[in-house]
């Protein structure tokens, strides 16, 4: 059993690797981050004491590009995760061939239980401290768990003061005042779909009545099942962190987003024929399409063999362990891996960026046709690829992302 979220990166870069017969020199150079940065923020809090949180930056690619990835404010990350949130950005970027190599970053916080204020201090102490490491050119952040457009807001200030011009394109993410992108917050959701519609397409299985179990209803889980129920899925269960919720004959997929926004959680939503169900239970109803996009290492070893839907459409970063994709191959279960499904958010972010270097900005419906076109682009490459070589979509998708960022590498050859 691999161990850490790192060793889970490592295990599927050696397997893709192995495969493709890569030079154990650029393996070498694939398998580490080019740059990692720990280091202490003080923050002076609400009552006058003074706190210390942890925080990193990893830059595990610029092959091909300025490195870019979120940022993560939660009690769990770690240099451990942060390193494998950075090189899956990497293998992402390349799957869907957008000019960026991978990063990460994340403070060690809990920002629930800090003020507004504190944690507007936190962040722009957080940008003062990477700012020499990251900028428009080198390396870009955006909101991940924990963050979200407002920081982007101090962060983007912050690093503007620091280098003494307003840098918009230092981050992503942003609200749409201070030059985010529209149709950003939906981008993650709305490729998660895009490529599940290019699935069934292949398959020449219609998505009428296809019933569908969603994990997680935030920005990723919420969006992806207000298109699935648009697309006509019978969309069954959904979950959060404070439950789910099932009705075999469908569930009014509007109504609970409304619910959601209004409440935070989908806890409390009732309707007739709803009933509760568990995390755990919803992972293994027998749906035909399950899409896990809230947490990593949902589907491991002890419950892989459970798993009774068709297809798996992977929202989250990593919900799937090196281990379950064995068990869940042998039962013919065809998984569109992370790397591919949940590319759109990155676009996105590669599109506002755009934008804001531009300084000439796009309608919705730009935005939307551009995400749509890359993704199902991206999704033929990976689908085709695999099936030439009978292998995975994820052993597939990492074998085209490793030969794109090893060709990269290797013509602009190792310095000096
Ligand atoms: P979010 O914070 O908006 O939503 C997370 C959802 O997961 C919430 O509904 C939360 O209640 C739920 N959740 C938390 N703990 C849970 C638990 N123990 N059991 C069940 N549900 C739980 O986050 P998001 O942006 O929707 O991200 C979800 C996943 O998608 C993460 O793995 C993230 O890394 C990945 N992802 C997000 C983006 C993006 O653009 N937002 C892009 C790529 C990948």
């Amino acid at each position: 059993m691999a161990g850490s979220q790192y060793e889970q990166v490592l295990a599927r870069l050696r397997e893709a690797s192995e495969i493709l017969k890569l030079d154990p020199g650029i393996y070498k150079i694939l398998a580490e981050p080019e740059r990692t940065l720990e280091t202490s923020l003080p923050v002076v809090m609400d009552d006058g004491r003074i706190e210390v949180f942890q925080g990193y930056r990893c830059q595990h690619s610029t092959a091909r590009g300025p490195a870019k990835g979120g940022v993560r404010f939660a009690l769990d990350v770690c240099l451990d995760e942060v390193k494998a949130l950075a090189s899956w950005m990497t293998w992402k970027c390349a799957v869907v061939g957008i000019p960026y190599g991978g990063a990460k970053g994340g403070v060690c916080v809990d920002p629930t239980k800090l003020s507004k204020n504190e944690l507007m201090r936190l962040t722009k102490r957080y940008a003062y401290a990477i700012a020499p490491i990251i900028g428009p050119e080198k390396d870009i952040p955006a909101p991940d768990m924990g963050t979200n457009a407002e920081i982007m807001g101090w962060f983007m200030d912050s690093y503007s003061a620091v280098v003494g011009t307003l840098s918009p394109g230092v981050v992503t993410g942003k609200p749409i005042s201070l030059g985010g992108s529209l149709g950003r917050r939906e981008a993650t959701g709305r490729g998660v779909m895009v490529t599940t519609r290019e699935l069934l397409s292949v398959l020449g299985v219609s998505p009428q009545g296809m019933t569908c179990a969603v994990q997680g209803f935030g920005n990723v889980g919420s969006v992806a099942a207000e298109i699935a129920h648009g697309m006509g899925m019978k969309v069954v269960a959904v979950s959060d962190i404070s439950g789910g919720l099932y009705n075999p004959a469908g569930l009014d997929i509007p109504a609970i987003v409304k619910h959601a926004a209004e409440h935070t959680v989908i806890a409390g939503y009732s309707a007739p024929g709803v009933t509760a169900i568990s995390n755990a239970e919803l992972l293994e109803l027998d749906v035909e399409l399950l899409i896990p996009a809230a947490l990593q290492s949902q589907i491991v070893e002890s419950n892989a063999d459970r798993i009774k839907a068709k297809y798996i459409v992977e929202g989250a970063n990593g919900p799937t362990s090196a281990e379950a994709d064995k068990i869940l191959e042998k039962k013919g279960i065809i998984c569109v891996p992370d790397i591919l499904a949940n590319a759109g958010g990155v676009t996105g972010s590669y599109f506002e960026w755009v934008q804001n270097l531009q300084n000439f900005y796009w309608t919705e419906t730009e935005v939307n046709t551009r995400l749509d076109n890359i993704m199902a682009k991206a999704f033929h490459e990976v689908w085709d690829f695999s099936k030439k070589l009978n292998l995975s979509l994820r052993t597939g998708a990492y074998m085209l992302a490793i030969n794109k960022v090893s060709e990269a590498i290797r013509m602009r050859g190792i310095y000096p």
